[in-house]
C-alpha cells in the first residue's frame, strides 16, 4: 500500500463527476488499499477517488475508528430527516462550515468484491456518505455550506483533530 496524494480544492478534477466502477481489477484494488491508507494518515473520516486524482465512482468511510466501508457505484435510495453541523473535507484543509443533510439515508453500492449491499446510515455515518457521494458528481461541499467558511481553530494541540473527510 502507499500514500495518495490529496487534491485540494481549486484542482479542475474534484469537479468532475466520476465514472461508475464496471469490473474490480488489481490495479483498483490497489487504489483501494492506498485510499484506506491515505485516509487513515490524514485523520480523516472519508475519502473519495477523485481526491486522489481518479475518477472512479470509490468512496471509503470509517466514522468510528473501527469499521471501514468501501462504496463503489454508490446511491442513495431514500433520506430522511435533517441534521446541521459541522463539515469539513481533506480537499479543503484548515476550513470548516456548517451543511445541512439528511439524518439518515439508505445507500445501495457495491464491496470491493463487487457484491451488492445496502446499508441504513444515520448521524455522522449519513453525513459522510452524502458527502463522499458529492466528490463522485463533482460536488465539494463548500457549495452547500449556510454561513461562511470557517478557520479551523486549534483549542489545544491535542484538540487538534478535525474530522475532515
Ligand atoms: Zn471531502
Amino acid at each position: 500500500m502507499a500514500l495518495r496524494e490529496i487534491r485540494i480544492q481549486g484542482d479542475p478534477i474534484l469537479e468532475k463527476p466520476s465514472r461508475p466502477l464496471e469490473k474490480m481489477t488489481p490495479r483498483m484494488e490497489t487504489l483501494i488499499m492506498d485510499m484506506i491508507e491515505t485516509m487513515e494518515e490524514a485523520d480523516g473520516v472519508g475519502l473519495a477517488a477523485p481526491q486522489v486524482g481518479v475518477l472512479r465512482q470509490i468512496a471509503v468511510i470509517n466514522v468510528d475508528g473501527e469499521n471501514t466501508y468501501v462504496f463503489i457505484n454508490p446511491e442513495i435510495l431514500e433520506q430522511e430527516g435533517e441534521q446541521t453541523g459541522d463539515e469539513g473535507c481533506l480537499s479543503v484543509p484548515g476550513k470548516v462550515g456548517t451543511v445541512t443533510r439528511p439524518e439518515r439515508v439508505r445507500v445501495r453500492a457495491l464491496d470491493i468484491h463487487m457484491q451488492p449491499f445496502e446499508l441504513e446510515a444515520e448521524e455522522l455515518l449519513a453525513r459522510a456518505c452524502c458527502h463522499e457521494f458529492d466528490h463522485l458528481k463533482g460536488v465539494i461541499y463548500t457549495s452547500k455550506v449556510s454561513g461562511p467558511l470557517r478557520d479551523v481553530r486549534y483549542d489545544t494541540e491535542e484538540e487538534s483533530q478535525e474530522e475532515e473527510a
